[in-house]
């Protein structure tokens, strides 16, 4: 059976924050209907892919899927189970924003099935909390950690956002001090990216908010780096860090370029070098839903070309580039064609080449964008 990952996005929030740009609605007059067309896509799919796949991970995105009662999600996870063959050491990951959840919730979310949490912490400096507009403070994220271990989760990841506007590396360091002093296995730190269309955007076109520029922004992920190397976090991707034995296997469905697919409103799917995506809009995903039983929206089959550089991308993103499964699946000639220019990356300590692997050193993630651009 082939391995298969299944991506649940639950679009209802609370508030919109100033830099979101995630498809979300601050209504939850249609939670059931969702619940429904949810129900319905599943079942639509499993029809399709149940027969010759199993499922190795289920993961609650948003949205703020902590925000649902944990009956609702356990509703979601049965189903899941009736339609699909769920491994039974599935990872099933649930994204929880603190203050949205209390002991007695999160308990109640691990007694459903959930066995790993995703932590939407952001900092845990007042003032930058206040900036992103998140609905709790320090306090509240550092109870909702603890609360998650006493909860029974052993598996608890949080995120981080670096290169806020007045970040001081002092103020940044204070965060990931901090992280790794609570009970996390797991942390993703991304740099604050501007996405048009986000209030914050429009903030900084009004000139009422200045950000820092990417030299800095690349001083602070290198000290990211360095900092959670240090305590025992191995980089298995370009902004994610784990224990040993606790990197997300959901993640690296995508990163390693398997098969996914994603329900619910904006959710995107991947099978066999296909790839398709729903409508965003809540109405236009429920209708569709109702008459035809997917929402899709579009579509796109990737050439050998496209699948080729995805897979070169996202290998090198993350934990290598296995030079055999290159060869063999998707170009046997991309390697002679790109000698010289990584001949030159090795040689000026951007990447490394171990036998049949090749990955970024630390300085090559730094420009991970800018290498992955030259190839041909
Ligand atoms: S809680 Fe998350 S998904 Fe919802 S608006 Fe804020 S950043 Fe976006």
């Amino acid at each position: 059976m082939k391995e298969l990952s299944i991506y649940i996005h639950i679009p209802f929030c609370d508030h919109k924050c100033i830099y979101c740009d995630f498809y979300s609605i601050i209504s939850y007059e249609n939670v059931s209907a969702y619940l429904i067309s949810l129900k319905k896509e599943i079942e639509f799919y499993s029809k399709l892919y149940r027969k010759e796949h199993e499922v190795i991970s289920i993961y609650f995105g948003g949205g703020t899927p902590s925000f649902m009662k944990p009956e609702y999600i356990r509703e979601i996870i049965s189903f899941t189970h009736e339609k699909f063959n769920v491994k039974f050491d599935a990872e099933i990951t649930l994204e929880t924003n603190p203050g949205t959840v209390d002991k007695e919730k999160l308990k109640a979310f691990r007694e459903i099935g959930i066995n790993r949490i995703s932590i939407g912490v952001q900092s845990f400096n007042n003032d930058e909390l206040e900036f992103l507009t998140r609905i709790h403070n320090s306090n509240t994220a550092i109870q909702t950690l603890i609360d998650a271990e006493k909860s029974g989760f052993q598996n608890i990841s949080l995120d981080l956002i670096f290169n806020l506007p007045n970040q001081t590396k002092e103020k940044w360091k204070y965060n990931l001090e901090k992280a790794v002093s609570l009970p996390v296995k797991h942390i993703s730190a991304y740099s604050l990216i501007l996405e048009r269309g986000t209030i914050l955007n429009k903030m900084v076109l009004d000139g009422k908010v200045d950000l820092r520029d990417a030299d800095y922004d690349a001083d602070l992920y290198e000290l990211t780096i360095d900092f959670l190397t240090e305590k025992g976090f191995e980089q298995y991707e370009v902004s994610n860090f784990s224990k040993p034995g606790y990197q997300c296997t959901h993640n690296n469905t995508y990163w390693h370029y398997k098969n996914y697919l994603g329900f619910g409103t904006s959710a995107h799917s991947f099978v066999n070098g296909k790839r398709w995506w729903n409508y965003s809009g809540l109405t236009f995903y429920n209708e569709s839903i109702k008459i035809k039983g997917d929402a899709r929206i579009g579509e796109e089959i990737l050439s050998q070309k496209e699948k080729t550089d995805e897979f070169v991308m996202l290998s090198l993103r993350s934990t290598g580039l296995n030079l055999c499964t290159l060869k063999n699946d998707f170009d046997s000639q991309w390697l002679e064609r790109n000698k010289k220019y990584f001949n030159q990356l090795i040689n000026d300590g951007y990447l490394f080449w171990t036998e049949n692997f090749i990955k970024l050193t630390k300085k090559g993630y730094a420009v991970c964008d800018e290498i992955l651009a030259k190839f041909k």
